[in-house]
């Protein structure tokens, strides 16, 4: 009887341990929030993904292993701004995790967070715009990755207070480490303003903007609606007369259109990594800017 009495208290406690130790499921809709929660829980989140650097996060299909992993998720973490419009409000529906419902503490949009780019006056989606709300591509500009780090690390706290310190001690560290690299950046930077760009999407708005980059096309008419081939004639036309340095592309993006306007103008075509796995080693945040900035630099070099 004592053994019996013995071994229960001994299973209570270790499960009681266990709870404890339970790591907070994080549910990322994109690599780059992944990497994010990555960075400020370290072992006491286990991060999910919804999406990978090849795939475009406007178009996901809402699969069961998504919903599976929005069920058991403590919080969300995700652009905002509309990108996940078509398919992240199916899965929260779906799913019926109130841990993640809209208004939650565990629902985080990077949107609600920074100010968006590009916010039309008059939203009109009869002409198949794809940023209604503003460019929600928000994670090309490290500041926006600052900011939504901070609120990450609330959030967090939030969710697993007893773990409070742990999550405050690495924001801390991942704050300083990221300034270093921003500052590193910037003053490279400094080369890139002005450079002139063409851009397959919208997808580069925040880049641009931080490095003081100038857009002088899009190969998409507007945001979402592929190239046609008179709007690339145009281009082909105003690129001959004006001159750039690169067209960009995400790796996700179909390439025809880029390759076309590359082959009748000479410009090299930089497809940058977009978000974390988007290239080879690019494998964390640092590695994403880093091999942009490295990537820009490529072209830059002219007499
Ligand atoms: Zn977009």
């Amino acid at each position: 009887m004592q053994y019996i009495r013995t071994l229960a208290i001994i299973l209570l406690l270790t499960s009681g341990l266990a709870r404890a130790a339970d790591p907070v499921q994080v549910f990322a809709c994109e690599p780059e929030w992944a990497a994010l929660a990555q960075e400020i829980g370290g072992d006491a989140v286990a991060v999910f993904s919804a999406t990978h650097a090849r795939q475009d996060p406007h178009y996901i299909r809402a699969r069961p292993s998504l919903i599976a992993a929005m069920r058991r998720a403590d919080l969300l973490v995700c652009s905002g701004g509309g990108l996940e419009v078509g398919w992240l409000p199916v899965l929260l529906q779906k799913a019926g995790n109130p841990s993640v419902a809209v208004g939650a503490p565990g629902h985080l949009l990077a949107a609600s967070v920074v100010e968006l780019r590009d916010v039309p006056e008059h939203v009109d989606r009869s002409q198949g715009d794809v940023h209604p709300e503003g460019n929600p591509h928000l994670h090309l500009n490290p500041h926006n990755i600052d900011r939504v780090a901070g609120v990450l690390t609330e959030r967090l706290q939030g969710i697993d207070p007893d773990r409070a310190q742990h999550y405050q001690a690495r924001l801390e560290d991942f704050r300083q480490r990221w300034g270093v690299a921003i500052g590193d950046w910037e003053r490279r930077g400094i080369r890139l303003q002005g450079l002139p760009v063409i851009v397959h999407h919208q997808a580069w708005v925040y880049l641009i903007d931080w490095l003081g980059l100038r857009e002088v096309a899009a190969l998409e008419p507007r945001p979402g609606i592929p190239p046609t081939a008179s709007h690339l004639e145009r281009l082909l036309q105003q690129v001959r007369g004006q001159g750039a340095a690169a067209i960009l592309r995400t790796p996700y993006a179909a390439p025809e259109a880029a390759d076309w306007l590359s082959a009748r103008t000479g410009l090299p075509v930089l497809v940058l990594p977009y978000t974390v796995g988007g290239a080879d080693g690019v494998n964390d945040l640092f590695a994403l800017f880093e091999r942009t900035l490295v990537q820009l630099e490529s072209v830059h070099v002219q007499p």
